[in-house]
């Protein structure tokens, strides 16, 4: 049950609020405060309040549970103003971490201490709202208008040391935070207290950030409306701006983007719930990494930056020096960016060999060797020989069949998929592919080990692609059908930025190389895979050298500008490949075809029981594909649309291409009985 606790000492009522694990600022709690500063004002043997929170950090945010639901009183700006009005002074004393309600609670108070390293923010808008309980106003008035907007707009946290600076916070506590805090208003007895909402209103205006936000967020409504919320706080009294914070906040409430975010959310928590998986993970401290190429070395310092023990092993010296140079300059620029201090990033290596035998003792070993079956069987062959019993065989692959390759092994229940995204440090998806064979602890094992790494491990079966890769072969085969039916790639790549991926499909394969596409083109037409329309434009550019980025060409031109210049000479390869006349083709039809092709091969994938569940699929296209985060996924986003036009849409292209075009039963299904995949997340999960 929370609490809020209420003591007495030395003339400073000092109240704690406890509600583990984030003291989420629920109902209860909000009572809880509500009934403390009430008790502190008739208080007479408390002349100054500190407010803390126990364990953790100070406050977290809203209570997740009561999303969605009815308010329940007391809300919390009333709590907070209720506090702030408070005849007597009120300091915060905050540590951990102070982002969203908890820090519009600090503002509330009339000073504020924090332990050094505390985080602040006002994170609002990655959920698609805004600060609703004060934060637009009291912002700008205690650190000006500009500092607040920036905070506010990012939604991105800063350091107590930094806040120190900005004012938004009055004092650093050195050492114990409650006895600097004690020490703090002892020195604050007597004193009137000094309320953020009387502070003069800020001056200035924001139009340059709100052009720059527009920019950066283009697409999304949360960040620049709560940059017109913060510039109400230079027009209108105290009183008013409330008001209107109120208004802008109702307002983003309702949005289908704040329903997307919320979906991405809890999507990113569900994830990791694997329906019927409850075995605990082998411990892992020392990781093998096979293969130090692209792959290979961004795993390696994906796991030095999580503290882990990396051996890695490569074909000869050359390989190793590659390899060693690409991690350093991974750890390094890690350093650049923040995210590592110069101290820890000098120990941080891995042993490297040209021996598989140095993987003996490694508890897990990861294979990012080349794509090519024989080549992986031996390797898998090898680690059965060398590797400790126990330990976790896992492969990069990124299309080949896993359950092939764990019978090169005589521990076929040891050998899991673990497949990594480019760039692996950075990139947060992690496709953790169960095999016939996987033991349910090797799966639990690659869940914990992406936790380690930060990461987001989705849960994928067996087949060419696996989850994300296999509908990224369906709704790019979608995009390709257009361009050879009369779709310029560049306007394809228009519309689908305009939807909101950062980047168009063929700005994608400008820097994935066209050989990749090729390769697979070959590969499949090797193996006898049915393969459609071929995209004869996209051969055509590889037989002319335009790789991509790193050729300066691919179907950009980079060679004038770094970004990519569309390209006449790209335009004549792509007409010459098409074997009918060009038709039009605008964008909202581009984004339809592309949509639903993404969807349609989504439901087979759910279906078909590669993916557990939906939202399963929707966190592999927004960590690994550049979904929009605020249209929740694909599987969201086609429960928003309707999932009966989807279905009118792909049978309209099916009339005239049935070969390609066929509904997935799963989605014809839910769409005729009026279901949506959302009722398929429930089933499992709840
Ligand atoms: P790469 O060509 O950059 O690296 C492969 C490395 O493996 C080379 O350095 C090579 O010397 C080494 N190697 C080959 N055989 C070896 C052996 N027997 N022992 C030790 N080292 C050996 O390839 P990559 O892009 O890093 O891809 C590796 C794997 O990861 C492939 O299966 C690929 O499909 C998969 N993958 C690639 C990406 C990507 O975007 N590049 C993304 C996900 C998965």
């Amino acid at each position: 049950m929370p609490e809020v606790h209420y003591e007495t000492q030395d003339g400073i009522a000092v109240i704690t609020v406890e509600n583990p694990p984030v003291n989420a600022l629920g109902q209860a709690v909000r009572a809880g405060l509500a009934e403390a500063f009430d008790r502190f004002a008739a208080d007479g043997a408390a002349q100054v309040a500190v407010l803390m929170g126990a364990g953790r950090l100070f406050l977290g945010g809203a209570d997740i549970t009561e999303f969605g639901k009815a308010p329940l009183a007391p809300s919390l700006p009333d709590v907070i103003a209720g506090i702030e009005a408070s005849p007597k002074p009120v300091l915060a004393a905050i540590h951990g971490a102070a982002l969203g309600g908890g820090l519009e609670v600090a503002l509330g108070c009339h000073w504020r201490i924090a332990a050094p390293g505390t985080r602040l923010g006002l994170p609002e808008v990655s959920l698609g709202i805004l600060p609703g309980a004060g934060g637009t106003q009291r912002t700008p008035r205690l650190i000006g208008l500009e500092a607040a907007g920036r905070m506010i707009a990012s939604g991105k946290p800063i350091r107590a040391e930094e806040a120190v600076e900005s004012g938004l916070i009055d004092r650093l506590a050195g050492g114990d935070l409650r006895a600097a805090a004690l020490a703090f208003a002892a020195e604050l007895k007597g004193e009137a207290p000094r309320r953020t909402r009387d502070l003069p209103a800020p001056q200035g205006d924001l139009s340059d950030l709100r052009a720059a936000t527009a920019a950066k967020t283009p697409g999304q409504i949360a960040p620049v409306t709560a940059l017109d919320a913060v510039m109400a706080s230079t027009r209108l009294p105290f009183d008013d701006g409330i008001a209107e914070e109120r208004r802008l906040f109702r307002h983003l409430l309702d949005t289908p983007q704040r329903a997307g975010l919320i979906h991405a959310f809890f999507t990113d928590r569900a994830v990791a719930k694997v329906p019927g998986l409850d075995a605990a993970p082998r411990a892992i401290d020392h990781v093998g990494v096979v293969g130090g190429g692209t792959m290979g070395a961004g795993i390696a310092t994906a796991c030095l930056l999580a503290g882990l023990r990396v051996t890695l092993v490569e074909r000869n010296a050359e390989g190793l020096d590659r390899a060693r140079a690409t991690i350093d300059g991974n750890l390094d620029t890690a350093v650049q960016r923040g995210k590592l201090t110069a101290d820890k990033r000098a120990g941080l290596a891995p042993a490297f060999a040209t021996e598989m035998d140095a993987l003996a003792e490694a508890d897990i070993a990861i294979e990012a060797v080349f794509e090519a079956m024989d080549v992986k069987r031996e390797v898998f062959a090898t680690l059965d020989r060398v590797c400790k019993p126990g330990a976790v065989l896992a492969t990069n692959t990124s299309y080949l069949d896993v359950n092939e390759i764990a019978v090169a092994t005589d521990r076929p229940a040891d050998v899991v998929g673990l497949h990594f995204f480019s760039p692996a440090h950075v990139m947060k998806l992690l496709e953790v592919v169960v095999t016939d064979a996987t033991a349910p602890d090797v799966t639990a094992t690659g869940f914990a080990l992406a936790k380690r790494l930060g990461k987001i491990a989705v849960r994928a079966g067996v087949c060419d692609g696996f989850i994300g890769n296999r509908i990224l072969s369906a709704y790019r085969a979608a995009a390709d059908r257009m361009v050879l039916d009369g779709a310029s790639p560049y306007a394809i790549d228009a519309a689908i930025r305009d939807f909101g991926f950062p980047m168009g499909p063929y700005q994608v394969s400008d820097l994935a190389g066209l050989d990749i596409g090729f390769m697979t083109r070959e590969r499949l037409k090797a193996e006898g895979a049915p393969q459609g329309r071929r995209a004869t434009f996209a051969d055509a550019l590889y037989h002319a050298g335009r790789l991509g980025r790193k050729t300066g060409k691919g179907y950009y031109n980079y060679t004038a500008d770094k970004r990519g210049a569309e390209d006449p000479e790209v335009e004549r390869i792509v007409a010459e490949s098409r074997t009918g006349p060009a038709r039009a083709l605008d964008a909202d039809e581009i984004t339809r075809r592309y949509m639903a092709a993404m969807v349609n091969e989504a439901a087979r994938v759910v279906a078909e029981g590669i993916a557990a569940r939906p939202l399963d699929v929707d966190a592999v296209l927004l960590h690994g594909y550049g979904f929009p985060r605020w249209k929740g996924g694909p599987m969201h986003w086609a429960d928003a649309q309707g999932l009966d036009t989807i279905l009118a849409d792909i049978e309209r292209f099916a009339a005239e291409e049935p070969d390609f075009w066929q509904p997935a039963p799963l989605l014809r299904d839910l769409a005729r009985e009026g279901g949506a995949f959302a009722d398929l997340n429930r089933k499992d999960t709840a």
